[in-house]
């Protein structure tokens, strides 16, 4: 008898354990869907923005949508950003994506706002341009497409040496609080 007893002891001792382990392991597993929800969550953040041509000639005004949409270029000194000093983030019009900072602003004498760099080098794509007769590096928003104006290595006695010269109708303007 009581051998019998102690033997049940030892089996309700076992499956406690056992039910214990098993726990653990569903701990585990929500642990890593928790973590696979998260890595969800960054691709959402980073996914391109598409849209059709009508829906972008919602959006935009008819100067930003041949810009941004049709490649097209300001004419020089009638932009909103060519003269603008102020201090903040300048955003893509397109998308908000933030892509240029007012300290990296110069004045290039050229009629277009010129930075020195980019904000985050993955925000922008740079391709080469064989239009017009000339060879130039485009530069786009890489959320969203839009066609932001071009890059060159005459920014001369800036930290880089490089123009971001970009069209006043590709951008939006964050000012610092
Ligand atoms: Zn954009």
């Amino acid at each position: 008898m009581k051998y019998i007893k102690s033997q049940s002891i030892f089996t309700a001792l076992f499956f406690t354990v056992l039910v214990f382990v098993q726990c653990s392991n569903t701990a585990n597993t929500n642990g890593k869907v928790t973590l696979l929800s998260n890595n969800d969550t960054i691709k959402k953040d980073t996914m391109k923005v598409i849209k059709t041509d009508a829906e972008w000639k919602e959006q935009l005004s008819p100067q930003e949508y041949k810009v941004l949409r049709e490649k097209a270029t300001d004419r020089p000194f009638t932009g909103e950003y060519e003269n603008h000093w102020d201090s903040g983030i300048y955003v893509c019009k397109g998308c908000g994506t933030e892509l240029f900072r007012s300290e990296t602003k110069f004045d290039a004498g050229c009629g277009w706002p010129s930075f020195y760099e980019g904000l985050d080098s993955s925000k922008i794509t740079e391709v080469v341009d064989i239009s017009m007769g000339m060879r130039r590096v485009e530069v786009l928003c890489s959320k969203c497409g839009g066609h932001l104006g071009h890059v060159f290595t005459d920014g001369f006695g800036t930290p880089t040496g490089l123009r971001y010269c970009i069209n006043s109708s590709s951008l939006g303007f964050k000012k610092k609080e």
